[in-house]
């Protein structure tokens, strides 16, 4: 049985490919094929490329980024970095593919990320980020690193956001039962206005909004929540509108809107109770009314007429 590779042993290895480097020689050819690769995967879901779609490419990254003076020809690493345990080269025909840009265009080579590798880098967003930053930090200085991304069509930062968000979210688990408990205890109505819409059996347009918030030690309870439409969610989170002691809606004086829009969904709200939630359910708690108040809602609030 094969073993798998864990993500920190493909990251020590992609650390570990040999360069032709000596006496502070720049040799990022290796490199630059990786991140293109890499870019690619991110673009189209594989790294499969011909040598005849990847030479211009790589001639370009290899020109604007490679160390002066000395002739890169982009056929180098397509052919090279097959010794480092991490590329394949095939060919439809089969046979001796040579290492030369002619011999691997005459034979049509197709180059590709070891399928182990190319499995670990698009299920583990941090190994992506993680070796493309490697590969960044040890071959060029930070001020290249966009216009590197950009030629190879790779977007760490956004894998980078979405690979903390996974992070985050696994290191406090949220309650997936949170919303249902919400919408249910307020009869899937939302409690400033009242928008009780569905489409078919399923509410449409009805969030379980948190008062004190989830990213503020806010708890996923009916006590800490309310039932709102999808506007009054934003509203709320925005500072627009909030809650008063008594639980009557506050609107923000700093709120301006004339329309006949505004004057329904927010101003005609203020002072008005909110719709309370089925027996057994209670309004949100004071503290979260609280926090909310002081950290969210745009001070000062209207006064009512
Ligand atoms: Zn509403």
């Amino acid at each position: 049985m094969r073993s798998v590779v864990s993500s920190d042993e493909w990251l020590e290895r992609i650390a570990g490919i040999r360069q032709w480097a000596r006496r502070g020689e720049r040799a990022p050819h290796k490199p630059l094929l990786l991140l293109y690769a890499m870019g690619r995967l991110q673009r189209t879901g594989s790294t499969e490329m011909t040598y005849v779609e990847a030479e211009p490419v790589l001639a370009e990254l290899l020109r604007d980024f490679g160390p002066p003076g000395r002739s890169s020809s982009p056929a180098y690493p397509f052919h090279h970095l097959q010794t480092d345990g991490l590329w394949t080269v095939t060919s439809p025909g089969g046979g001796d593919l040579g290492s030369s840009s002619s011999q691997l265009r005459r034979a049509c080579a197709v180059g590709r990320l070891s399928p182990d590798l190319e499995t670990a880098l698009r299920t583990d967003a941090r190994l992506l980020v993680l070796s493309a930053r490697f590969l960044l930090d040890a071959n060029f200085p930070d001020s290249l690193h966009p216009d590197i991304c950009s030629l190879v069509g790779l977007d760490l930062e956004a894998v980078e956001v979405q690979a903390v968000r996974e992070r985050a979210a696994s290191l406090r688990r949220r309650d997936p039962q949170f919303r249902d408990a919400v919408l249910v205890a307020y009869e899937y109505r939302c409690a400033m206005c009242g928008y009780d819409g569905r489409l078919g059996t399923e509410a449409v347009g009805l969030d379980a909004a948190h008062v004190r918030w989830w990213a503020f030690e806010g708890p996923d309870t009916v006590d800490n929540a309310l039932c709102l439409c999808s506007f009054h969610h934003k509203l709320l989170d925005r500072g627009v509108v909030g809650i008063g002691d008594d639980h009557t809606v506050d609107v923000s004086a700093r709120f301006v809107g004339r329309g006949r829009a505004a004057e329904v969904f927010v101003h005609e709200l203020l002072g008005k109770p909110l719709h309370e939630p089925q027996r057994g359910h209670a309004l949100p708690a004071l503290d979260h009314v609280h926090w909310h108040r002081g950290q969210v809602f745009s001070a000062p609030a209207r006064k009512s007429a």
